[in-house]
């Protein structure tokens, strides 16, 4: 371990902490995917799903851009595709998820954010978790009309570090572009544009709705109404998962 002197650490964080974690372990395994177009929510619904079921959130376009801000050999590769609205190779999202499974975090579960978008990828994850012994419990699909994400899209600011998810409209920050728990400045994805989302919307409808059909075939796919207000998506997705 990195760091094993909690000397320093805040009895009220080590409190919380140990509390979270006797929450949590009795807890069942849960293994979740969420698919659905930019902006429909995913992200937003992850963190509360997330701390409900003690599960580790694995958003592949978080890690991308991490890779993409670090300029490693993987950011080098992803950053021209990720820039043009276009998926990045299977191989490439295949190797992150697979390693980023490993950790701890993950110890009681995964959500799956934007991965797997193509039916190679999905077939690829079932590899991975049948040589675990585990399967996927739950595809969560954020069905939404292609309209309503403009508006969306265009008015997310994001708090790279925290992968926090505000909107200029439904969501302000308390102070315009700045993070509500840190205080850092937010931004505005580069991809977040009306003319690159519609390159992303025609990658979502070829190469990723093959996979809510692969997973329809299995019996996995929950349909949530994306288009309605956060918190009664939230509602919608204690009912399934309950
Ligand atoms: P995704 O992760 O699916 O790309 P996000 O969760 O980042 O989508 O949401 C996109 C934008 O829309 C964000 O700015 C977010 O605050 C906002 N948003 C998310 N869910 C809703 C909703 N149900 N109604 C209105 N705005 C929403
Ligand atoms: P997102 O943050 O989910 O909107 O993803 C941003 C970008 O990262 C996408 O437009 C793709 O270029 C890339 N990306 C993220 N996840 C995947 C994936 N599973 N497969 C291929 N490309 C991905």
């Amino acid at each position: 371990m990195a760091n094993t002197n909690l000397d320093d650490v805040p009895s009220l964080d080590l409190m919380t902490e140990l509390l979270r974690r006797f929450k949590c372990s009795s807890k069942p395994d849960k293994r979740l995917i969420l698919i659905g177009p930019p902006g429909s929510g995913k992200g937003t619904q992850s963190p509360i799903i997330k701390d409900e079921y003690c599960l580790c959130h694995l958003a592949t376009g978080d890690m991308l851009r991490a890779a993409v801000a670090a300029k490693t050999p993987l950011g080098v590769k992803a950053k021209e595709a990720m820039n043009k609205g276009e998926l990045v190779s299977d191989d490439l999202v295949v190797g992150i998820i697979d390693e980023a499974m490993k950790k701890p975090s993950c110890q009681k579960g995964f959500i799956l954010d934007g991965f797997p978008r193509t039916v190679v990828q999905a077939q690829k994850l079932d590899e991975m978790l049948q040589n675990q012994g585990v399967k996927v419990d739950k595809v969560l699909n954020f069905a939404i009309d292609d309209a309503i994400l403009e508006e969306r899209i265009t008015g997310r600011w994001i708090h790279p570090s925290s992968g926090r998810t505000y909107h200029t409209k439904f969501a302000p920050p308390k102070v315009l572009g700045v993070d509500d728990v840190t205080g850092e400045p937010l931004i505005q994805r580069k991809d977040d544009t009306a003319a690159v989302l519609k390159l992303r919307l025609e990658a979502f409808h070829k190469q990723t709705e093959p996979v809510i059909d692969y997973y329809s075939k299995k019996g996995l796919v929950a349909n949530l109404h994306a288009e309605k207000p956060p918190k009664e998506v939230t509602v919608e997705v204690e009912k399934v998962l309950s």
